[in-house]
């Protein structure tokens, strides 16, 4: 049932249900989007982002989904239209790191699939569908304009041999995202790639120590770690249409890491 006014946006978050994906479907809510907070297994977590955002006065529906999933992610598309009746953001977010961090010369083509799967070719499918959904609204006037905004890493282009799949799948996502914005500028669809740096998470929890001590070493030049929040804070900007000339672009979140110095 669409709960959601005509002019009102909304956008879908997908792995909204914890971490960067929850910081970025709280911000938009406080914004005043109606948000799908889409989820894999976790539906307790997904269930308590909503309720966060309805207590704060927001609006914003869980909808499971496995984005490597075909099937899931007809589903998923499906479900928010039917919430909000139009979709104005996706932001490709859920990804997971390379299954047992195993050096390249151990690694496992089962890790490969999940992670292409996941980080690549979902991202990669949903955008396909979400775009075509998009350009059916904006040419009947539902909608202005549309957003896809991808969440890549720095793992793009920091190399880490026993993450090879991960790094890879993420190095893509940078061409997907260029891809498309190329291929939605004239439909009024514009497409970003949002690259964090280390950001505290479940993901990287279990790598803690290791980036606290290259925090304390100065391995990036503001030293500490990156938030949820702060990677939100880039997404919330560029939904926002602050950037109204740009797409194609990538946005860095990470500290200055990228910075080489000698
Ligand atoms: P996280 O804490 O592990 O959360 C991952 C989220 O993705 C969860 O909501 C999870 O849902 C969801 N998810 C996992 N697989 C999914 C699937 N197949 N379909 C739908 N949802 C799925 O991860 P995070 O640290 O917030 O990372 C979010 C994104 O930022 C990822 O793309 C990651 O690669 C990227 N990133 C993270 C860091 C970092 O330092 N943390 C740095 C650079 C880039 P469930 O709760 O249901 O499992």
């Amino acid at each position: 049932m669409n709960i959601w006014g005509k002019g009102k946006r909304s956008a879908l978050v997908t792995g909204g249900s914890r971490g960067i994906g929850a910081a970025i479907c709280r911000r938009l809510a406080s914004e005043g989007w109606g948000v799908v907070v889409n989820y894999a297994r976790n539906a307790d977590a997904a269930a308590s982002v909503v309720a966060e955002i309805e207590a704060a006065g927001g609006n914003a529906v869980a909808v499971q989904g496995d984005v490597g999933r075909q099937q899931d992610r007809q589903r998923i598309v499906a479900a928010a239209l039917d919430a909000f009746g139009q979709l104005n953001a996706l932001v490709n977010n859920a990804g997971i790191t390379s299954v047992g961090r195993r050096d390249i010369l151990e690694a496992t083509e089962e890790s490969w699939d999940v992670v292409f799967d996941t980080n690549l070719k979902g991202p990669f499918f949903l955008s396909q569908i979400a775009a075509k959904e998009m350009i059916r609204m904006i040419r009947s006037g539902a909608q202005s304009e549309g957003y896809i905004v991808n969440i890549s890493s720095i793992s793009a282009f920091a190399v880490s041999t026993n993450r090879g799949d991960y790094c890879i799948s993420k190095s893509a996502v940078r061409m997907m995202t260029k891809l498309f914005a190329q291929r939605l500028a004239d439909e009024g669809i514009y497409v970003h790639e949002v690259c964090p740096g280390v950001i505290e998470s479940d993901m990287t929890a279990p790598v803690k120590e290791k980036y606290d001590r290259l925090i304390a070493d100065g391995y990036w030049p503001i030293r500490r770690w990156g938030t949820p929040d702060d990677v939100a804070s880039a997404v919330a900007t560029i939904v926002s249409g602050a950037f109204s000339f740009s797409t194609g672009n990538c946005f860095l979140v990470d500290g200055g890491f990228h910075i080489r110095s000698l």
